[in-house]
């Protein structure tokens, strides 16, 4: 029962501290009651803290919209608002579709259909679950979702299409490109998380995946949704993931790490084309129906704005190479342990993949709930983590020091030897 925070710490009831291991879920960007972000808030509820965005606007909202446009990829000059992941990728799924809709030239107007990758995940609402590819957490819906091309997970170490390093040429990106140049003049849109499959358990896509991707789609026509939810505000080691491989995305989705992880917005960046489709008369029925209450909510707008400054401030960007370096030595040092089968890492979020048997990479039967017991041990030892099944997930916030870096990981590898004693 958590009651309170301090920097990187959380603080339970009864006042024992623990590590914020996985940042509150991903989106703590600067430890708890960061004093800027505070105040920020503080100060905005001496104006107003939330007037609607529908039929009116408001100034943080626009304020932050103008910063976003600043710092994201070139090209992406629009902003539209949400409050959570989940609704910035549905949004970027509905526009992509009116967009085609409202095309000059009718032969584009038939483009209805998403591609999206196995074991990616883009949130819980309807239709961000439709371009989800987690049968755990999405099957059970079927019967609600759309349908979607299946293109398959760059998941290297359980690769879908059974090639070995050795074999691989990227084959997942051939399967890509093969269902493109099948039926690609039908896709609307192409959704992708860049940099790493984050609750799939974090899948780094190889060098050049998302470059190939972005490529296809713009020699067959789709557009291309880029979810950052998880991989962007700074998660990468960049800014954006999609700046690793120099790739622009008619969408940008951004959430989680926005407020600094303070409080819930999101938004959907698009270029200046997709924002002129939905220009016209009201007769033309041009408008693009999707708002909710607490669009561009203000409190939440200071808290980003905040964010963004000490992204600037404190110069962010220029410490993540060295806290990125150190957190690869030192989780690398698990990779012997019996049974850790697999250790990947994308700027800072690391997945380590616990398997009973590293050779056939046979996983612990799920009963076992192995990676739940090595974060139960992580607690007990103040540590803070929520596993993906067997995979631990390390994903600090990125105000981590060093020195929490090396208890963060030496908690797991006590935690991994306590709980898989039997293969040792
Ligand atoms: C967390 C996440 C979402 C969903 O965000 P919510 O704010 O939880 O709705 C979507 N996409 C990715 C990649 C995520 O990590």
């Amino acid at each position: 029962m958590i009651v309170a925070g301090e920097g990187n710490y959380l603080i339970d009831a009864e006042g024992k501290r623990y590590l914020d291991g996985v940042s509150s879920i991903w989106c703590n960007t600067f430890g708890h009651r960061k004093k800027e972000i505070d105040e920020a808030i503080k100060d905005q509820l001496d104006r107003i803290a939330h007037s609607t965005f529908l039929g009116n606007s408001g100034d943080r909202a626009v304020e932050l919209a103008h910063r976003l446009v600043e710092i994201a990829p070139d090209g992406l000059t629009r902003v539209f608002y949400s409050d959570n992941g989940s609704t910035s990728v549905e949004i970027a799924v509905k526009m992509a579709l009116q967009y085609w809709q409202q095309q000059d030239d009718e032969s584009q107007r038939g483009r209805k259909r998403f591609v999206a990758f196995g074991n990616a995940y883009h949130g819980d609402t309807v239709g961000s679950v439709s371009v989800g590819g987690i049968d755990l957490f999405h099957q059970r819906f079927g019967p609600l979702l759309f349908d979607v091309i299946r293109s398959p997970s760059p998941y290297c170490y359980r690769c879908p299409l059974g090639k070995t390093p050795d074999t691989c040429e990227i084959d997942c990106l051939t399967e890509f490109e093969n269902l493109m140049n099948e039926c690609g003049n039908e896709v609307a849109a192409v959704v992708l998380e860049p940099g790493f499959q984050g609750a799939g358990g974090i899948v780094t896509l190889p060098s050049g995946f998302l470059r190939g991707v972005r490529e296809i789609c713009d020699r067959t026509g789709a557009l291309l949704i880029l979810d950052e939810v998880a991989a962007g505000m700074g998660r990468s080691g960049r800014m954006f993931a999609c700046e690793t491989e120099e790739v622009v995305p008619d969408f940008l989705c951004i959430a989680k790490g926005l407020t600094g992880g303070y409080l819930p917005l999101a938004a959907t960046l698009a270029k200046e084309e997709i924002f002129e489709a939905f220009l016209g008369p009201p007769e033309e029925g041009k408008t693009f129906f999707h708002g909710h209450t607490y669009t561009g909510n203000a409190l939440g707008a200071a808290a980003a704005i905040a964010t963004l400054d000490l992204f600037e401030r404190e110069k962010v960007i220029d410490q993540l190479p060295g806290k990125i370096k150190f957190l690869r030595k030192e989780s690398e040092r698990l990779k012997d342990l019996p049974s850790v089968g697999d250790i990947r890492q994308f700027g800072l979020a690391v997945g380590i993949e616990l398997v009973k048997d590293k050779k056939t990479k046979e996983p612990y039967p799920a009963s076992e709930r192995r990676g739940m017991k090595v974060c139960q041990h992580a607690i007990s030892n103040g540590v803070f983590l929520r596993p993906l099944g067997d995979v631990i997930i390390l994903m600090p916030p990125l105000s981590i020091t060093e020195e929490e870096i090396r208890t963060l990981v030496s908690v797991v590898e006590s935690g991994v030897r306590a709980e898989s004693p039997d293969t040792c």
